[in-house]
């Protein structure tokens, strides 16, 4: 079947009487180009965090091709653009078979991670409140998870009124078992959720999935598996204990495409074990005088060119496709968790399951021997690899979670392994013995602030400027983007973990906010 919507040929002379383009399509384009010189690269394993390369050139071409041919299709109405409910079928049956499911699992393709973790949530909580009777705002159930969640369902919490019950884990990133059920099988009815993750972002530690989920199921509460980062590689991970959909009592799932399926941004899955819960992420109206409205994720009108792009790599790859992937990702990660082991004065935390792991200071080294993790990470950044730090984190009640350096690995990275492993050790040389930035200054000179007292976008602005940081950002070419490359993150942190976290928050909100407003 043809496009009924042909792509004009000749955009330069358009067909509109009177339309006259301000600019030609090659200056534009030209004009962009100009605006990504600044960013950092996408390709070539130099980033560890935020982007995901196959290292399979055919991917991305095929991944841009499948967007243009969905490009004008509106993901809103799948009874209109049919193509949107058979691609995201292919999706969710793919995703079902490799995460266990069967065929009671149902699922939804989202945009990505965050919102699936919070329809995750809005679903919990509706069947909670509707079990009892009760309408949103009536009660404040609990969310129950390791303080190591992926801050999406901070932000679900935050967004659905849910109360947060996060229980503390070990140094190493890990949660006991028992701590975490015990909020569950109290006797409480209170909790609308509990989330584990396999992994969890922070220090790749696989929650004990399994033993929860027992408690959770005997107690009555529903169990969200966060594999977001990991559900397209776990499965091809050897000798992990059961995490995914096989096991009882879990009763739903995320899993980002846009990781380790390597598909451009914009893609996720969350599945769901039953059918009522997936309903219970719907939101339909048929009462105001407009189009009935039904949605199954957060957004309206929506591209069908992410499900495409995922659909399209999916298909491509397979699942023995995806395997070598991951199976390229693990190598690299072996090979950077022995590396990364043998740097005197550096150690890698815990027992990380999957493509990622984090970077903390060896505290059995001397401290002239000692090797600041954020430091490191700003002289690896000097060598030209981006790695991302990771703020130490006070635990209510229980022990300092240290600050580190997060490593997300791909299959990219198994081929500069050769460039990459002494760049690590090089940069550790450079700043062994180095001790974490000492703020007391920047703290001494800010003014006495009331902690409780909300600044205003100007106080805020200003106080940006006394610790340092330009608010006007920098690239004030407008040829480029602008990017602010904050510069060295050992200061930048070491600050943030000193003040109060409300603090902390709303200057960097202050810092993005200006990032993107105009400039006169
Ligand atoms: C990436 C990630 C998320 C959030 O995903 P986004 O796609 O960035 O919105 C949630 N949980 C975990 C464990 C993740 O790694």
């Amino acid at each position: 079947m043809t496009d009924p919507t042909p792509a004009t040929t000749d955009p330069a002379a358009p067909r509109v009487a009177g339309l006259q383009l301000a600019e030609a399509p090659e200056a534009v384009l030209a004009a962009l180009a100009a605006r990504r010189r600044g960013d950092a690269p996408t390709h070539g394993g130099r980033v560890l965090s935020y982007v995901y390369d196959p290292g399979v050139p055919a991917l991305d071409d095929l991944a841009a091709d499948a967007v243009r041919a969905m490009q004008p299709v509106n993901g809103l109405d799948p009874t209109t653009f049919g193509s949107v409910a058979a691609l995201e079928r292919d999706v969710v049956a793919f995703a079902r078979d490799l995460l266990g499911g069967d065929e009671d699992t149902v699922g939804t393709v989202t945009s990505g991670g965050t919102e699936s973790c919070l329809l995750a949530v809005q679903s919990a909580r509706d069947t909670w409140l509707a079990a009892r009777g009760l309408a949103p705002g009536q009660a404040r159930p609990r969310l129950v998870a390791p303080v190591t969640v992926h801050a999406a369902f901070r932000k679900a919490a935050h967004l659905y009124g849910l109360r947060l019950d996060l229980v503390p884990v070990t140094p190493s990133g890990a949660v006991a078992a028992d701590v975490l059920a015990a909020r569950v099988d109290d006797g409480a009815d209170d909790v609308a959720l509990v989330v584990v993750s396999a992994p969890s972002y922070p220090h790749a530690a696989l929650d004990p999935v399994a033993e929860v989920a027992r408690r959770a199921a005997d107690a009555g509460v529903p169990v969200h598996v966060d594999a977001c980062i990991g559900g397209f590689a776990l499965p091809f991970w050897p000798d992990l204990p059961d995490w995914d959909l096989r096991v009882p009592g879990v009763t739903s799932l995320s899993a980002d495409l846009h990781k380790y399926a390597f598909a451009p941004k914009g893609a996720s899955v969350l599945l769901h074990r039953d059918r009522d819960r997936q309903r219970a992420q719907y939101f339909a109206t048929t009462r105001w005088p407009g189009y009935p409205v039904v949605n199954p994720t957060l957004l309206g009108s929506r591209s069908g060119g992410p499900l495409a792009a995922a659909w399209a790599i999916l298909r491509a790859l397979g699942r023995d496709g995806l395997g070598v992937l991951a199976g390229r990702a693990r190598e690299a990660t072996l090979a950077l968790r022995a590396a990364v082991g043998g740097i005197e004065g550096l150690r890698v935390v815990g027992d990380p399951a999957g493509p990622l792991l984090a970077v903390a200071a060896d505290d059995d080294a001397a401290p002239e021997r000692r090797v600041d993790p954020h430091r490191w990470a700003d002289a690896a950044a000097e060598r030209g690899w981006v790695l991302q730090a990771q703020p130490g984190l006070d635990q209510d009640g229980s022990v300092r979670l240290p600050h580190t350096t997060h490593l997300t690995v791909t299959p990219v990275t198994a081929d500069v392994l050769d460039d990459l492993v002494p760049a690590l050790v090089a940069a550790a040389d450079d700043v062994r013995g180095v001790p974490r930035p000492d703020v007391s200054a920047v703290l001494g000179a800010l003014p006495l602030l009331d902690a409780d007292a909300p600044l205003d976008s100007a106080a805020a602005a200003s106080l940006l400027g006394a610790v340092g940081l330009d608010v006007a950002g920098t690239g004030d070419d407008p040829e480029d983007g602008g990017a602010p490359g904050v510069g060295p993150m050992a200061p930048l942190l070491a600050l943030t973990e000193e003040l109060p976290a409300p603090l902390v928050e709303r200057l960097l909100v202050e810092l993005l906010a200006r990032l993107v407003e105009p400039r006169s």
